[in-house]
């Protein structure tokens, strides 16, 4: 494999570089500078931005819109992305339903749903964990009962990140009763609005709302909004699964992270050196951790070129959450007393705390807290280490 980048991916990094410098909102990026949380407009407009130059579809053909790049490509965008502070794109629909659409669905689906997701009119919600079914997830019980032209769905999803800013959600719903537990699920695409939603709000410690219980009361959809085959939606979830879970390597947020420590560690007071970056223990986690984020990217991008077994990927799953969340511990280290600053999200003044504070104090806590999740969401770190001694021990 060849770390080098061709002539064309360079003038292709410059590219990107220079639109997230000069023709990216730039008022977006001094939001996540200041440590704001954004809305949902606030990622409307980033994504509108990336699709201006239609580079918002990442993994989809050009015949859909996408911008067809190859996997280097998308890792550089990506990372540059990062490296800027720019928002990820939000993954449920772009990066999650989007290429099962245009893999699985109909030309009518792809009619109806792509376009909206391009244009970021319609936002998406991934209904897959239940409140009894998360790691065993083939065991969900969410029921969709045929009546007519219609699915009736009763029962409950959980930890739907960003539900209550989505238009949609795609479900994974049990239609029929098969042999095994993964036989007789199936994939459907439900509107938002119907009859018989409900979205309860989970608050996470790090006092966000960005999760919700659903819960499906008599809810009708049509037929037509299935994706694929019926009893088929275990296959299509596991396309889905298989390019999730290298989406949370983001390497160049971890190298930006990096960067940032070193220079704010270098301004930053230490009572007995002449600044934290001189403190041999601080100094000494900082390298150890830039050392680990550049032998990830070598296996990340190995695995981005098709060269690892899922049992690698799974580690590689282990590796890079793992580091997101020691990353933050640096971040809390640097803050000290001001990470205590943290406010409840309640609290009318919090612009004023985010004023009276280094910004990355009151961030630091907030990344802190929210990155313990990191191991959980995407497969747990228990699951993936499952994966890995099962493919030992064949
Ligand atoms: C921030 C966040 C966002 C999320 N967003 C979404 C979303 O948008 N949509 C969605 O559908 N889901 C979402 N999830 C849910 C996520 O996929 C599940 O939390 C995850 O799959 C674990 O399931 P669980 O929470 O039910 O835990 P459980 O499966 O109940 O596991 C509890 C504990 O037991 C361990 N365990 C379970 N089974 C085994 C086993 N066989 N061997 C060893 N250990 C085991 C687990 O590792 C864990 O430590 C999100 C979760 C988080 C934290």
């Amino acid at each position: 494999m060849n770390l080098q980048l061709s002539a064309s991916e360079s003038a292709f990094q410059q590219e990107v570089r220079h639109f997230f410098e000069c023709d990216y909102p730039q008022y977006i990026l001094e939001k996540v500078h200041r440590g704001d949380r954004l809305s949902r407009e606030d990622h409307c407009v980033s994504q509108a931005a990336l699709q201006s130059k239609q580079w918002l579809g990442i993994g989809w053909p050009k015949a859909h819109g996408g911008p067809g790049w190859t996997e280097n490509q998308r890792y550089i965008f990506e990372s540059e992305l990062e490296r800027i502070g720019a928002p990820n794109i939000i993954p449920m629909a772009v990066i999650y339903v989007g290429p099962i659409i245009v893999e699985f669905g109909t030309p009518e689906q792809q009619q109806r749903w792509l376009p909206d997701i391009l244009s970021s009119t319609s936002m998406w919600a991934q209904g897959y964990s239940e409140p009894e079914s998360g790691s065993d997830l083939a065991s969900l019980g969410l029921r969709a009962d045929r009546n007519g032209d219609d699915y009736i769905l009763n029962g409950n999803k959980v930890w739907t990140t960003l539900g209550h800013w989505a238009d949609w959600i795609f479900c994974l719903v049990r239609t029929s009763k098969g042999e095994r537990k993964q036989e007789g699920i199936s994939f459907v695409c439900v509107d938002m609005r119907s009859a018989g939603i409900t979205i309860h709000p989970i608050i996470t410690m790090n006092g966000a709302w960005e999760l919700n219980r659903i819960s499906f009361d008599n809810v009708r959809v049509p037929i037509i909004n299935r994706i694929g085959e019926e009893g088929r939606g275990w296959h299509y979830a596991n396309v889905l699964l298989s390019t999730e879970r290298l989406s949370y390597a983001h390497i160049g947020k971890k190298k930006a992270d990096l960067r940032k420590l070193r220079i704010l560690a270098g301004d930053a007071p230490s009572d007995n050196y002449a600044s934290l970056m001189d403190e041999p223990l601080f100094a000494a986690k900082l390298a150890a951790l830039e050392i680990e984020v550049a032998v990830l990217e070598v296996w990340v991008l190995r695995a981005l070129d098709g060269e690892l077994a899922q049992a690698a990927v799974s580690s590689l799953k282990i590796k890079c959450t793992e580091c997101a969340q020691t990353i933050t511990e640096l971040f809390m280290l640097l803050s000290g007393r001001s990470a205590m600053a943290f406010p409840d999200i309640n609290l009318a003044d919090w612009q004023g705390v985010l004023l009276s504070t280094p910004s990355y104090g009151v961030m630091s806590a907030d990344s802190y807290l929210f990155e313990r999740s990191q191991t959980i969401y995407g497969g747990t770190s228990e699951i993936q280490r499952n994966i890995i001694w099962k493919s030992l021990i064949r």
